[in-house]
């Protein structure tokens, strides 16, 4: 089955800001916190607002304390004024489109226009909207009712930001016709007008089409409903548990979209939903094959493997003699520091990959044991191959164990209590640990010295396992940012960090090139550039929609190391 995810797909501009600015409020706010309405209409995202302890005000008491936040749909000006009346801190999350209309209005409606706003008539943007129109405020959800309307000497025409294109292009054609002095503003916004284009368009190509998001959103109701207008079967979900396998079992190609209100989380869940439905309908054999594959990748065995091989590579290009023991060690050791990482993160899991989380919460004790048994062999290994190995992976490993535990007590008032409050550092560490256990171990156990080759391959290994864990952090920023984890797409933003590790991949290329051409390192360097350029090749599909987040995915990109370890153990039998 072939899954086209739209690229508009989950929360809008507005929405996303909202979102953040309700997320950073507890560190920076004194007492309760409220939204005013539920933030969004979304039952898993108000779900775990609700966790953090922010709570919805939907009535405003005479007294209240704390901080309340205007979501993005913006509410009346007096509303606002009794909000501050009461006491609480206002913090206003009104999408700044939203906020134009709102002064379209306001301008307007000081000159004496009536203002016929083209929207549903309960939802909050509207009921806000119609609060800057002052008594000659209408609202029009049916071109009946624009009919029933009286003639306005003087009127403006505006739009619910995620109204429907047609509706109002039909609209525009009947002000054109019967009141041509009305001003009309097309209001609708972008985002919206080019989410109904997109799902237009893929219901066309695609036999099924998939709409994501809460069953109370109107921009997603309209989603489905377009979709729907199609002909083509379509289905409108909250979460992968409501997908029907027998309703897309026929479908060779599945449309998935989402309104502006869904999580990318929710769409993760639903993409890995949809993979594994061809699994399920093919053959005993194909179910154990990626059964096995995502066992393998759960347990980070498949990343231990690659650690293996990455090392095996580094060994070869240093001209170091192929020792086995050590290329264990880096397995050994990466695979335990990466359970014991997803053991102590199943908080973010719950977001980002609740299969994981599942995972680790019911095999905790056979994977706690699967850490400490393959960190202490490596510690064995590590003993046997010299003292100075032994000492730095001792230290690393010590790092790697007081990642989530608070080295500083509460009473000092720290923000970074924990390694890992440090911004950025689990992407930088993680890269640095297996560079070192794959470059720099085997130069000291080996010749008992870093010399400038093990340097050069120790960067070179360094950015190209950073741009592996930039990229998963990439796909896991909403889940880390709910549970307020500061990773380097958290704090850069999304695109940002793709470009930044993109250039380590050019980085890594460019060491690869230079070292293999000045004889610094093994000519194994140059087979090697097949590495970063496979990973910049699957990123490049991944951002153009052609894969999606899964276990696919996920094999593909541990698997750059597991070629580079298979390159390297070739090369001697083709020179
Ligand atoms: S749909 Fe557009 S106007 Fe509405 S909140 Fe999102 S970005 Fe703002």
């Amino acid at each position: 089955m072939r899954l086209v995810i739209a690229k508009t797909a989950g929360f809008c501009m507005g929405v996303r800001r909202a979102v953040e600015m309700v997320l950073s409020a507890p560190g920076q706010c004194q007492g309760p916190i409220y939204t005013y309405g539920p933030l969004i209409h979304n039952p898993q995202v108000l779900e775990m607002l609700r966790e953090k302890g922010i709570s919805v005000l939907d009535e405003i008491p005479a007294r209240g304390t704390g901080t309340v936040l205007i979501r993005a749909h913006g509410v009346p000006p007096e509303t606002r004024e009794q909000l501050e009346a009461a006491g609480f801190t206002v913090i206003d999350a009104t999408c700044p489109r939203v906020i134009k209309v709102q002064t379209i209005i306001r301008k307007h409606a000081g000159q004496g226009y009536a203002t016929l706003i083209i929207g549903d008539r309960d939802h909050p943007e509207v009921t806000g909207l119609l609060g800057y129109a002052g008594a000659f405020g209408r609202v029009v959800s049916r071109m009946a009712d624009l009919e029933a309307l009286p003639a306005f000497e003087r009127a403006i025409i505006v739009a619910q930001t995620t109204q429907n294109k047609n509706f109002f292009d039909a609209v525009q054609r009947w002000a054109a016709e019967h009141h041509p002095h009305y001003k009309v503003f097309d209001t609708i916004c972008d985002s919206t007008a080019r989410r109904q284009a997109e799902v237009r368009r893929l219901a066309e190509t695609a036999d099924a089409v998939v709409v994501v998001g809460g069953r109370s959103s109107g921009n997603t109701r309209r989603l489905a409903e377009i979709a729907a207008a199609s002909g083509k079967p379509t289905v409108h979900v909250e979460t992968e548990a409501e997908l029907d396998p027998d309703f897309l079992s026929g479908a060779r190609s599945v449309a998935v979209t989402a309104g502006a209100s869904t999580p990318n989380w929710i769409i993760k869940r639903i993409c890995r939903r949809l993979e594994t439905l061809p699994v399920e309908r093919g053959g005993a054999w194909r179910h154990l094959c990626y059964r096995f594959q995502q066992i393998l990748l759960r347990a980070n065995t498949y990343v231990a493997v690659g650690a293996g091989g990455l090392c095996y590579a580094c060994i070869q290009l240093q001209r170091l003699d192929p020792v086995w023991p050590l290329v264990l060690l880096a397995a050994l050791y990466v695979q335990s520091m990466h359970v014991l990482n997803n053991l102590t993160g199943q908080k973010e899991d719950r977001y980002n990959d609740p299969g994981r989380a599942h995972f680790y919460q019911s095999h905790r004790f056979a994977l706690a044991m699967l850490a400490l048994v393959s960190g202490g062999l490596g510690l064995l290994m590590a003993f046997q191959a010299g003292i100075e190995a032994f000492i730095v992976l001792a230290v690393m490993s010590l790092l790697g164990l007081s990642y989530n535990l608070n080295l500083v007590p509460a009473r000092a008032g720290w923000r970074i209590r924990r390694i890992r409050d440090l911004p950025g550092s689990k992407t930088l560490l993680i890269a640095l640990a297996w560079a070192i256990v794959a470059a720099i171990l085997p130069a000291l156990a080996q010749i008992g010295r870093i010399d400038a080759a093990a340097w050069v391959v120790f960067a070179i290994c360094a950015l190209l396992v950073f741009a592996r864990t930039a990229f998963f952090d990439i796909l896991d920023v909403q889940g880390d940012r709910i549970v307020g984890k500061e990773t380097l797409p958290v704090m850069m933003g999304e695109a940002a960090t793709m470009r930044l590790l993109q250039a380590a991949l050019v980085l890594a290329a460019a060491g690869l090139a230079a070292g293999g051409l000045w004889g610094l390192i093994s000519p194994l360097a140059l087979l090697l550039l097949a590495c970063p350029l496979f990973l910049y090749l699957v990123l490049a599909a991944y951002t153009r929609g052609r894969i999606h987040p899964g276990v696919r995915l996920e094999f593909l990109i541990e698997t750059h190391f597991v070629m580079a370890g298979a390159l390297a153990f070739f090369w001697p039998l083709a020179t």
